[in-house]
């Protein structure tokens, strides 16, 4: 079949978002999008070429300016239109969001929604940016502490939550005054498109927020070190994490960076098994693996190990693999074709070092990128599983004897984004607490960010937090005023 045939007739072809208009490249180079359910071509999206990126930097620069002097509480409820229209819209940007990303719909409609809350906190939020007065050890000066924002702001967001992942960025963006230049992920490009256009529907001025997709070392390269752009946000690996953090260092922009994890579950001697079992199987299967906080490392008291596993083994079992769109589905294809084969491979690897496959271990069918749950038991720190980001739906059990050990174990990566634990003791947990290097710390729960926590990691996870206060004060400058004379 020929990509014109096999496209689609209900998903839209996704262009560049510039000064309010969606353009095509000024070349007319396109990208094909595939369902990840079927491998197939579902429509295109735009490539950017650098007269693109340079018409996207002047309207970013142009729209800042607009942005910058509009009162706070008009930003406010220009977002909160926005969040409404989204709201509004969830249905269809949830189909989208599956069709190009591969998870179950309902996960598709929750993340939109969780979108809309998002925005809305982000726009009260931004009503509480407030300077200060400092008394002056000179009685006749005055001294004033000032917020502003950063300026132009380049965000780097993948494909994993194409929705919320520029949420986070563009709700702390825009409360604070700055203007946004996205380039989302060429493989899901419709449903970011739509959750830009309810704030140019919202009305937004031109140039305030901007969309572009393309060669993404290449937007990087250029967009970085441009001297419009003033802060630079990144989603995605630690490895491209890290170049664009010395790209932007070399240009002292300022940066914040959330990057992969590769989350310890510790299961305590007195924790509730079932409980650890029910809320870690949801968290691991959610959105197929493909979470950067995804429980991934399980290291439960030897005691439990058996009917953890067994618990364990019978929640991967139940989940129905399919289509997102088909009724019923719990668990989608890997959004693309790299993901399965870096999934195979984190298997071969605990074979060939003798670990057990509790259940999956395998590629289910043909066509699509899908990918059976997978449990893995019996595996050495050394295996390739208990040290990089799976980033699929791949699990491993160990078991320990001391508290000790596990967090040993738990801290001895270079990740530190998410951490979960299991016990019935204050003493376990706030050891835990304490001890556990992580941006973020679950106990007796599956992770539930909102967004007036703060989200973000430590160590080779990245730095910066994407909730709470904190997220807005990383698009914010800081300028100390002091006049006499007046
Ligand atoms: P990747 O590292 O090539 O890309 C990750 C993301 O970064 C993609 O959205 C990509 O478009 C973007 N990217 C890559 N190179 C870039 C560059 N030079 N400049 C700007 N953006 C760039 O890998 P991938 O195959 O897309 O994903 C694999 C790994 O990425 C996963 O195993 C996971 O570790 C990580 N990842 C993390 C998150 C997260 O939420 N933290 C999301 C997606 C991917």
């Amino acid at each position: 079949m020929t990509t014109a045939e096999t496209r689609s007739i209900d998903y839209p072809d996704t262009r560049l978002l510039i000064d309010n208009q969606w353009v095509d490249a000024a070349d007319g180079r396109v990208i094909d999008v595939l369902n990840p359910a079927t491998g197939q071509v579902i429509g295109t999206v735009a490539h950017a070429g650098i007269p693109d990126l340079d018409r996207a930097l002047a309207a970013a620069r142009r729209g800042f300016e607009a942005w910058r002097d509009t009162p706070a509480h008009e930003r406010a409820a220009l977002m909160r239109r926005a969040a409404g229209l989204l709201r509004e819209r969830a249905e269809g940007i949830a189909r989208l969001l599956t069709r190009e990303q591969g998870k179950p719909l309902a996960e598709a409609r929750a993340e939109t929604l969780a979108g809309a809350t998002l925005i809305e906190w982000f726009a009260d939020e931004g009503l509480r940016v407030y300077g200060r007065i400092v008394p002056s050890r000179n009685p006749s000066a005055l001294q004033l502490v000032i917020k502003e924002p950063v300026g132009p702001v380049a965000a780097f967001t993948p494909w994993n939550f194409p929705i919320n992942q520029v949420v986070r960025k563009l709700g702390a963006a825009l409360a604070t005054g700055c203007s946004f230049l996205c380039k989302a992920p060429e493989e899901t490009p419709a449903s970011p498109a739509a959750l830009l256009q309810a704030f140019v529907d919202a009305g937004l001025p031109p140039g305030v927020v901007g969309l572009v997709f393309g060669n993404p070392a290449e937007i990087s390269g250029y967009l970085i070190p441009h001297p419009v752009i003033r802060k630079v946000t990144f989603t995605g690996s630690t490895q491209v994490g890290k170049q664009l953090a010395a790209l932007a260092g070399a240009h002292m922009k300022r940066v914040s960076m959330e990057l992969g994890g590769h989350a310890p579950v510790i299961v305590a001697e007195d924790a509730d098994v079932e409980l650890a079992a029910r809320v870690s199987a949801a968290g691991k299967f959610r959105n197929a693996g493909q979470v950067c906080i995804s429980p991934t490392r399980f290291l439960v008291h030897r005691s439990l190990v058996e009917a953890f596993s067994q618990a364990f083994v019978r929640r991967a079992e139940s989940l129905k693999l399919g289509d997102g769109l088909e009724e019923g589905t719990t668990l989608g294809p890997l959004a693309n074709a790299r993901r399965v084969t870096a999934i195979t491979q984190v298997i071969e690897d605990a074979r060939r070092r003798g670990a057990e496959i509790l259940t999956g271990g395998e590629r289910v069918g043909s066509a699509g990128n899908f990918f059976a749950p997978t449990v893995i038991a019996g595996l050495t720190t050394e295996a390739d599983l208990f040290n990089n980001e799976p980033f699929g739906p791949v699990a491993g059990i160990r078991a320990f004897d001391r508290l000790d050990e596990a967090i040993a174990e738990a801290n001895r990566l270079a990740y530190g984004l998410s951490a979960y634990a299991f016990t019935r003791s204050l003493r376990n947990a706030q050891q835990l607490m304490g001890r556990i290097e992580a941006g973020m710390l679950w106990i007796n729960q599956p992770a539930t960010p909102s967004a007036e926590l703060p989200f973000g990691g430590v160590k080779d996870s990245g730095y910066g937090s994407e909730g709470g206060p904190e997220a807005l004060e990383a698009y914010l400058n800081t300028k100390a005023v002091s006049a006499v004379g007046i």
